[in-house]
């Protein structure tokens, strides 16, 4: 083979591509019932607004981007995430605004890290996100949150638990960071180098080092939730209580940081022991000076984003099967050939699933080729029964036969 796929992207083949409808589909219609419109933006960002809003610090940042000079100089990147994009668009068509702040929207497509491909990681990964603009109100995380769950158990997910952790307000951030730069200071040249340049300017950073070395050094520092203020401890309890009254259950994870700069407040992680080592299947948080921080109105929001390959692994082999009819036609003799197209045509315009050979092919093979594709019904058309318009109609799961005119297909597969 002279070309091959570039490593940890992968090709969709037909005989998933149902899982993927079924996913996207299920997605689109749970998401309109909580009125989640949806938008696509380019694939293609300027690099500055990932450095901006992920955070320059970041390993998607610092790591995982693939990132390359346009022919005219300008630093391109293809997005590592969906929420930089969308912010950027909504502010350009001025979507939100100081005025009316409020926009629910979700997207789905491809996002690319340049990161080590194994089970559940690859370079280019698709992803379900979500976002809620305008509100900082508990309800709109909880709403939030409780629409992923829901979906997740919809997609027939169930066994998953959701990791909550509030990182708190700026004050409450500068407040925790000075706490833990004295903390890392103890071990400080023991961390891997990435870490030690990250210490200093962006030390909450540390704590999602994927290194052995640097979990290990890190495993009794102190964690945010004792350094809120009133004000983001009291946004952190109606979360949950709101949670709780509406039958989620999460446990709370004072550890967790997430991986993006851009959170405040309110961050999640949904997790499926199944899915081993890369266990998130999806993730989200709040981001209240996100759209201020890209040139945007004092706008909050809070939003998701979900991993479908991930999602992918989660469902049942097998999805349940559809039962629905599927006609070929097998012509005899040249004669038959376009009519039986015109056959065809005639019954897709009602609806109805069908397929043919365009070569002139013995029966038997034609035969053949209905039970390869899983046809449930075959029309068969021979000249002499063409002259009479008849045809003879072929239920292959009853094993039957019987001449139905050709004026009265349609009706005969309708009813
Ligand atoms: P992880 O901890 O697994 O690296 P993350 O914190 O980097 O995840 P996010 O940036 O929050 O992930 O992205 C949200 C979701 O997107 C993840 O929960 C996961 O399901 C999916 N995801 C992230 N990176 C990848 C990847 N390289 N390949 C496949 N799916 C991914
Ligand atoms: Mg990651």
């Amino acid at each position: 083979m002279p070309y091959k796929s570039i490593t940890g992207m992968h090709d969709v083949l037909s005989a998933d591509a149902e899982r993927w409808q079924f996913v996207e589909k299920t997605a689109r219609d749970h998401f309109a019932l909580y009125g989640f419109a949806e938008i696509r933006t380019p694939i293609v960002e300027q690099t500055a607004l990932f450095e901006r809003s992920v955070g320059a610090l970041t390993d998607i940042v610092q790591k995982e981007m693939f990132t390359f000079e346009d022919k005219d100089h300008d630093s391109l990147t293809l997005r590592p995430e969906g929420t930089a994009g969308v912010v950027r668009a909504v502010l350009e068509h001025n979507l939100i605004n100081s005025q009316s702040p409020d926009l629910k929207v979700f997207y789905l497509g491809p996002m690319f890290r340049r990161e080590r491909p194994q089970k559940g990681r690859y370079r280019q990964f698709y992803q379900i996100g979500v976002e809620n603009f305008g509100s900082s109100s508990p309800l709109a995380d909880a709403e939030t949150i409780e629409m992923l769950a829901r979906f997740l158990n919809k997609v027939g997910v169930s066994e998953w638990s959701l990791h909550l952790n509030s990182l708190g307000q700026k004050d409450d951030r500068t407040k925790y960071q000075d706490h833990l730069r004295l903390f890392f200071e103890k071990n400080k040249n023991s961390y891997c180098t990435d870490c030690q340049e990250r210490m200093d300017r962006n030390p909450l950073r540390v704590l999602d080092c994927k290194k052995t070395i640097c979990q290990e050094l890190a495993t009794e520092h102190p964690v945010i939730l004792d350094f809120l203020n009133d004000e983001s401890l009291q946004h952190f309890k109606e979360v949950q209580n709101i949670l709780t009254q509406m039958g989620i259950p999460f446990l709370v994870n004072p550890k967790m940081v997430r991986g993006l700069d851009y959170y405040q407040r309110t961050v999640f992680e949904f997790t499926c022991p199944k899915l081993g080592a890369q266990s998130a299947v999806a993730a989200g948080g709040r981001y209240d000076s996100l759209v201020k921080d890209l040139g945007g109105p004092d706008s909050p929001g809070v939003g998701f984003a979900l991993g479908v390959e991930r999602l992918l692994l989660l469902l049942p082999e097998k999805l349940e099967e559809k039962k629905n009819q599927k006609i070929f036609i097998a012509f005899l003799g040249e004669k038959a050939r376009t009519e039986a197209l015109t056959i065809a045509s005639g019954l897709r315009i009602h609806s109805l699933e069908c397929e043919m050979n365009y070569e002139v092919k013995s029966l038997k093979s034609q035969m053949r080729r209905a039970d390869q594709i899983g046809s449930s019904h075959v029309i068969i058309l021979g000249e002499d029964e063409l002259k009479k318009g008849m045809a003879a109609v072929r239920n292959l799961n009853l094993k039957t036969q019987e001449e139905v005119s050709l004026q009265s297909l349609v009706n005969y597969f309708k009813k």
